[in-house]
């Protein structure tokens, strides 16, 4: 696996995808800068070696056409700030001004190219583009995880047109190790907690992750279709009744490859779907009608920290609970909090993919796991044991 520590960019211009995808307020201004600070790694390793970069990124939903309100030049000031080189920006990503522009860059030099997305051929993987792309750097590194799923002309056919020129950027490679940390490297034992809402999100993830995991927390919403399909009362909770033959599957091929499974045993059941229902703890199998499970209850809690505190290697995808609502955040809390003491204590763990991130950075714990992916979908796909093109791309000469 190639890496930009393996490159001296001395001289040399670096095409850079970068992911700078970031919120923007009414005034555009950046509301979120995590995304360039968690690029400005691989730029500084660049610059610091005597070279010059060039980014190219894409920002928004523009489909295909020129969007001033999805224009990169809103941010041009926010990285500068961030990266501490005053940023030179092309107005277009292709064609006379890009290759004008990169062409005249110095060396400690950055230059930011127009949205990628301003043209349609970015995501339709334009053979003709990509070339376009390809012309302006010596050296193609792709450090953005969040697209790396995609077969994109910037993420993925741009890499065919730098031969042996080409490698992973900081944040990339942090995200390529970090997950197969969990899932070929991890020391044992190895868990994996998931929750989140549906079991029909996550059954590729479970089927990959069998082979891979020595305990499987299961929590969340998903836990009443496999209460239920093993004769469980579960209320009002919800529940994929079509799902129930596939959780029985679930539970048999865990069992015949010894993973062992741990299903909560008691919730905070609630009388309605909202804040400030009425609550009490209750077996999770004994849900009477009227009441649905919303959170983990206290035994459940128990169990779960015995699990996480044993673990060396942990991953954390979903939350236990609706952690939207403060009254069933606990669980989802109580989870962060164990998989931080373990952390502490030597373990790797990483949280990734979708809520369970947001649930992560709302409760404060993004500083004490080991990991936070930044990629929701690209880290899904991963889990699911796909390839990702992105990935492909830099690893095929
Ligand atoms: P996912 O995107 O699949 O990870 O699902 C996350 C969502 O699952 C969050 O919005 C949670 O509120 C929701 N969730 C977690 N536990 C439950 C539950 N017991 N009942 C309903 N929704 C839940």
């Amino acid at each position: 696996m190639k890496t930009i520590e393996d490159f001296n960019f001395e001289d040399k211009k670096a095409l850079i995808r970068v992911d700078f995808n970031v919120p923007l307020d009414q005034d555009f201004n950046v509301t979120d800068t995590n995304r360039i600070e968690a690029a400005k790694p691989t730029i500084i390793k660049i610059l610091e070696d005597g070279g010059s970069a060039v980014l190219m990124s894409h920002l928004g939903r523009p489909k295909g056409q020129r969007n001033t309100d999805m224009s990169l030049k809103h941010i041009c000031e926010t990285v500068s700030e961030i990266i501490g080189v005053q940023l030179k920006f092309a107005e277009d990503c292709v064609g006379e001004a890009a290759e004008k522009a990169a062409s005249e860059l110095q060396n400690g030099e950055v230059l930011l190219l127009e949205n990628l997305r301003f043209h349609s051929e970015e995501e339709s993987g334009d053979e003709a583009f990509a070339e376009a792309l390809s012309k302006l750097g010596d050296i193609y590194v792709n450090d953005a995880f969040g697209t790396a799923h995609r077969a994109h002309a910037s993420t993925t056919i741009v890499a065919k047109y730098f031969s042996e020129n080409k490698c992973f950027g900081n944040l990339l490679a942090k995200e390529i190790m970090a997950i197969e940390k969990v899932m070929r490297t991890g020391e044992k034992p190895v868990t994996a907690i998931l929750g989140g809402a549906k079991v029909s999100s996550k059954i590729t993830i479970i089927e990959n992750i069998l082979d891979k995991v020595d305990h499987l927390i299961i929590g969340g919403g998903m836990t009443y279709t496999f209460v239920k399909a093993q004769g469980g009362k579960i209320g009002d909770s919800i529940c994929e009744d079509d799902k129930m033959d596939l959780a029985i599957n679930i539970l048999s091929k865990a069992k015949a490859k010894g993973v062992q499974v741990h299903l909560p045993v008691d919730v905070i059941a609630a009388d309605a779907f909202s804040a400030d229902a009425n609550t009490k703890i209750i077996a999770v199998d004994e849900i009477p009608d009227g009441w649905q499970g919303l959170d983990a209850g206290p035994a459940t809690l128990d169990n779960f920290r015995e699990v996480i505190q044993d673990s060396k290697t942990i991953l954390w995808n979903g939350p236990v609970g609706v952690f939207e609502m403060e009254k069933f955040s606990k669980g989802t809390i109580a989870v962060g909090e164990f998989i931080e003491e373990a952390t502490k204590n030597g373990s790797f763990s990483l949280v990734g993919g979708g809520d369970s991130v947001a649930a992560v950075k709302q409760f404060g714990f993004q500083d004490k796991v080991s990991y936070v992916s930044t990629g929701g979908g690209a880290m899904l796909e991963s889990l699911e044991g796909k390839t990702l093109p992105g990935i492909a791309a830099i690893l095929g000469s």
